[in-house]
């Protein structure tokens, strides 16, 4: 089967991730003797955890985690984390290497000071996210005014509908830096066109913002697209749903072993892309499995 593939230059780690899985491979080649706890996956690849955890990276599921002795070195992830794993990591005397990508840690300040701002008049702080990561998680300790997470435009439309978002009040509405622009965009036009006093936080990560332009042009070029991403990753779903309404024709693999031939039909121009929590050597590896199949 003859086909051509091309790896998708904007993808791999973005930013955030390159950052805090550099921290962690230099203090685990610094401190051989010592064991590196990450709280929660460092990257939502299991390839790349498998990869990390043979040098020595152990996860835990908390600060307060039974299997992370007082005194260790506790890596806190990109996402960020809410104010109290801090105490709870003080009161344990626990290490922290915080890897807090900065543009989730200004997003954290902004929230904060909207809260300060929105709260005596009993405003309400609206993040668009997934309920449960860990980034919103981070967000909602940082809000000391109500706060209420919207997965979606219909979340939203049913919020307003039952009261629990008011009207009439203060509203400023964030967004999790790794959601679909379009999306929020349309979640902003709503909320404008039904409440009165609405701030917009134009807070989605540039890296992933710019990418959906990028994406959307590589996987119309590709017959075929086989989009690389872990399972728990939430931008990997954004990201492999943007590509597959650009290319139905797009297929969602974790590993070369999940890569179908039947996929594929004779020429094809096969397109390798990932999210920003898929490495670079695992596109490789998929690229190159695919390759395979022509020989
Ligand atoms: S997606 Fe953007 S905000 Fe999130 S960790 Fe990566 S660089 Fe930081």
């Amino acid at each position: 089967m003859a086909l051509r593939v091309e790896i998708d230059p904007d993808a791999g780690f973005c930013g955030g991730v390159i950052r805090a899985i550099g921290t962690a491979e230099r203090f685990l080649g610094d401190n051989p003797e010592k064991t590196l706890y990450s709280l929660g996956a460092i990257v939502h690849n299991e390839q790349e955890l498998s990869r990390l955890s043979a040098l020595g990276l152990r996860q835990v599921a908390g600060a307060d985690d039974p299997a992370l002795p007082e005194g260790s070195a506790l890596l806190i992830r990109a996402h960020g984390e809410p104010p109290a794993t801090y105490e709870v990591a003080k009161e344990r005397s626990l290490d922290v290497i915080d890897c807090t990508c900065p543009v989730v840690l200004k997003l954290q300040k902004d929230i904060r000071k909207a809260s300060a701002r929105i709260s005596p008049a009993g405003g309400q702080i609206i993040i668009f996210g997934k309920i449960g990561h860990a980034e919103v998680l981070g967000l909602l300790g940082n809000t000391s005014a109500e706060a209420i997470v919207i997965e979606s435009e219909q979340m939203l439309l049913d919020c307003l509908k039952d009261g629990r978002i008011r009207k009439d009040g203060p509203l400023e509405i964030f967004s999790q830096t790794t959601k679909d622009p379009d999306e929020y965009g349309r979640i902003c036009n709503i909320l404008s066109a039904e409440c009165r006093n609405v701030s917009v936080h134009h807070t989605i990560c540039r890296q992933v913002a710019s990418r959906h332009s990028r994406l959307e042009t590589f996987a119309r070029g590709h017959d075929v697209v086989v989009f690389v991403s872990g399972k728990e990753s939430s931008n990997g779903k954004v990201l492999s749903a943007f590509c597959k309404k650009c290319n139905p024709r797009t297929f969602v693999a974790l590993s070369p072993s999940e890569i179908d031939p039947a996929w594929f039909r004779q020429g094809d121009k096969v397109g390798v892309s990932g999210a920003t929590s898929t490495p670079k050597w695992l596109l490789e590896q998929v690229a190159c499995h695919i390759r395979n199949f022509a020989l």
